[in-house]
């Protein structure tokens, strides 16, 4: 068997002839562990994200982990300065200096994306990774024309012709709900209202059939009303070309109704993780018990709403032990010595508090 692999001259049909020449135990394993692999767009490891300043290093994200699954949207939820977008700068490499990723690992799509070159990992941002950002003004060139901007990515990452990139602006421009396209492409970004610059970043990062969206808080800019509008545009794309979604707020509502999977982040950790459907029946991790609490009310017990005492900690003076620590109402002595490790709670579910540890 070894000698005639050997001579087999295509690559793909010497795979074939190792894969059948095995037990069909190990074959079983081999598609199992495929199947996996192919299921989650991404993976992130162990990841450490620390910023040097004048007063020492800042854990910006410390130790983060969560995937995500194909088709799924995966809300990072947390408070201003709790590392949710340098997460997400950290997958894209683009946190700026003199922060720098330190450990950990990205898996996307087989790669590794903290082994990549720059120029690699340009060509895969804005391509294979959609970004979709807060403020559209802001993202957007205010001096060149729509079409022109949403058609710069596409030639960019693309090898069509002047006419096919057109067409592909056009035919985006109408997926993103404009009846009118050839009118917009001509248009700028202030001939537009906040809701449809938000649908032109939107085509933008879809643009080139993206496998993962990075949304960072993409509807805070926008009303009620908008915000509902673009929330089921994005979720009609999702399910419609299978991509993954990365979605950081601050909006638990938002995530109620939007998501799959949720992490709750405080002071650069994931506290934790869970369905969406098991995190809103309950809470387990107090900062997410104390979260919900400040914006239902809890389970009917309690009618009035409640705030979390106490501030987010500074990163560059973060309390010994659980950082939620000085806030938590059920904070006994080994919460200030120790970090607590992570619990898991069933299959897709963990946090990381004392209260679920033996
Ligand atoms: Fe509260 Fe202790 Fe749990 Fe931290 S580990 S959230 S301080 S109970």
């Amino acid at each position: 068997m070894f000698i005639k692999i050997k001579k087999i001259k295509n690559i793909a049909h010497k795979r074939l002839a190792i894969f059948y020449g095995i037990s069909i135990m190990h074959r079983v394993k081999i598609i199992k562990e495929f199947l996996k692999v192919d299921k989650i767009t991404i993976k992130v490891s162990k990841l450490h994200t620390e910023i040097s300043t004048d007063s020492g290093i800042i854990k910006a994200v410390d130790d983060v982990s969560f995937h995500i699954e194909k088709g799924k949207v995966f809300g990072l939820i947390g408070e201003s300065g709790s590392g949710k977008t340098m997460t997400a700068m950290s997958i894209l490499r683009l946190v700026p200096p003199p922060g720098r990723i330190v450990m950990g690992e990205i898996d996307f799509e087989g790669k590794n994306l903290l082994n990549l070159t720059k120029k690699e990992m340009e060509s895969i941002r804005g391509n294979r990774i959609g970004m979709i950002f807060q403020e559209p003004m802001t993202a957007l060139n205010p001096v060149i024309r729509i079409g022109e901007q949403i058609g710069e990515t596409i030639a960019f990452h693309g090898n069509l012709s002047r006419s096919d990139v057109k067409k592909r602006v056009l035919e985006l421009l109408r997926q993103v709900g404009f009846e009118d396209p050839e009118k917009r492409y001509i248009q700028y970004p202030h001939q537009l209202s906040g809701g449809q610059r938000q649908r032109i970043l939107i085509a933008m990062a879809i643009s080139c059939n993206p496998s993962l969206l990075i949304a960072d808080e993409p509807t805070t800019a926008l009303d009620v009303a908008t915000e509902s509008q673009i929330l089921y545009l994005l979720k009609e794309l999702i399910l419609g070309y299978g991509m993954s979604m990365l979605f950081i707020t601050h909006n638990l509502n938002i995530m109620r109704r939007f998501g799959d999977y949720i992490g709750i982040m405080y002071a650069g950790r994931l506290l934790e993780e869970a369905a969406v459907d098991d995190f809103f029946n309950e809470p387990l991790h107090p900062y997410s018990r104390g979260l919900m609490e400040s914006i239902f009310a809890f389970k009917g017990h309690e009618k009035r709403l409640k705030a979390i005492p106490g501030f987010v900690p500074r990163l560059s003076d973060l309390p010994e032990g659980c950082k939620f620590n000085p806030r938590c109402m059920y904070a006994m002595p080994r919460c200030r010595k120790d970090e607590p490790e992570v619990k898991k709670i069933g299959n897709e579910r963990w946090v990381r508090c004392y209260l679920y540890q033996n």
